[in-house]
């Protein structure tokens, strides 16, 4: 039989919790309360009470979670509403063009600083390095750091960095939802976590959406003012904010799903295991690391392949009806849009090796044990015969 492997089968996610889907949208559609509704707000308890945090707003994209974290930041640290030009904000060349968007909307400059290649997360001992050797070092504002794939950045030497040279530190945590560090959930650690509800993400929703959350009240509440057009008061702004808030009925859908994120981590945690399992012996193959401190949750599985075969490889598979994915394929140093507008520490070399070798597998949460072999079959048949 063709196989037809989607990255992900969200039609199959919402048949596997439908009553309870259909069921906290029709309570929508009963009260009609679609800003600002219950359903929000006890969305964002439930949320501050899982991440175990403080505060945590509801907002309309994880890129908008971002921006107002940052400027949040700026408003709270510099009194600024903005950060002034030729601030900088360090982050890595390889995540999701929104991150150092982010950081530009925030007035700030985007400096990429290399990553570790086996956990394709940003290295704290750049950050130190760029710190110790740039001539204004007190133009250096921050650090955007980013749990790629659902695995933690190295919290323990990001934090001791930024507090010896008192920047910031936002963690983008688009990836990663109900990922850990030391039992600690990942966006509680920093000043400022910010998530992201995209569908494709691992809490997703019906839409776009997104949450920021942090432990300091002060900030919490500029991030509330920045996400309800700049005021307090509605009729008595006091900044230029922004209308970005999560839906009523996105925080009731994204309310039923939150219910089995454990679980549905759990199973990507499965599908990643079966996966290395399968292919940690296969020649050509980098499988994915797991730190010792971090709960990692899958949000892509990605393989690194180092003899050069990565894009005959995705043919094959696709011809065997395995989709997959290259996240990413160009360092956000290398786009456009930051050619002008962002620094760039060093080389990128790990990011550039990596931009050419990684390739991303289907990890569908409900995808069946029986799909996972046939992907590792395939990629086996394509690699060739494992050596004695
Ligand atoms: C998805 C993603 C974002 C942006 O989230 P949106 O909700 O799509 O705006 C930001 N950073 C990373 C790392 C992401 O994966």
């Amino acid at each position: 039989m063709q196989k037809n492997i989607a990255m992900l089968n969200l039609r199959r996610e919402y048949e596997y919790m439908k009553p309870q889907i259909d069921a906290a949208i029709e309570r929508c559609l009963g009260h009609q309360r679609w800003i600002g509704g219950a359903e929000l707000k006890e969305f964002e308890k439930r949320v501050a009470e899982y991440l175990g945090v403080r505060h945590a707003l509801g907002v309309s994209s994880g890129t908008d979670a971002l921006v107002i974290a940052l400027r949040a930041l700026a408003l709270k640290r510099e009194d600024k509403e903005y950060f002034t030009p030729g601030d900088e904000v360090l982050t890595t060349p390889f995540t999701f063009s929104a991150t150092g968007e982010a950081i530009l909307r925030s007035g700030a400059t985007p400096v990429f600083v290399d990553v570790d290649e086996r956990t394709f997360n940003i290295r704290a001992d750049l950050i130190e390095d760029y710190i110790e050797t740039h001539p204004e070092p007190e133009k250096i504002k921050g650090t955007v750091v980013v749990h790629l794939f659902g695995q933690a950045a190295p919290m323990g030497e990001v934090m001791d960095v930024a507090r010896r040279y008192g920047l910031f530190v936002v963690e983008d945590t688009a990836q990663a939802f109900g990922g850990e560090w030391k039992g600690k959930k990942l966006g509680t650690l920093g000043d400022a976590g910010c998530y992201s509800f995209f569908p494709s993400k691992n809490l997703g929703g019906f839409g776009d959406g997104g949450m920021v959350v942090s432990n300091d009240e002060g900030l919490a509440d500029y991030m509330r003012i920045l996400a309800n057009h700049g005021g307090r008061d509605k009729y008595m702004v006091e900044l230029l904010g922004y209308n970005a808030r999560l839906d009523t009925v996105q925080a009731a859908v994204l309310g039923v799903r939150l219910a089995y994120l454990d679980e549905f981590n759990e199973r990507r945690r499965r599908i990643a295991s079966l996966y290395n399992r399968g292919l940690e012996e296969v020649e050509g193959i980098i499988t994915p690391v797991e730190v010792e401190e971090a709960f990692h949750v899958y949000h892509q599985y990605t393989l690194r392949v180092t003899n050069g075969r990565r894009d005959g490889l995705r043919e094959w598979l696709k011809e065997r009806g395995v989709a997959t994915m290259v996240y990413y394929p160009t360092p956000l140093s290398r786009m456009k849009l930051f050619e002008d507008r962002a620094k760039t520490h060093r080389g990128l070399e790990t990011a550039e090796t990596l931009s050419r070798e990684v390739i991303s597998l289907p990890v569908e949460p409900l995808q069946e044990d029986e799909e996972t072999t046939h992907i590792v079959d395939s990629i086996k048949e394509f690699m060739g015969p494992v050596e004695p």
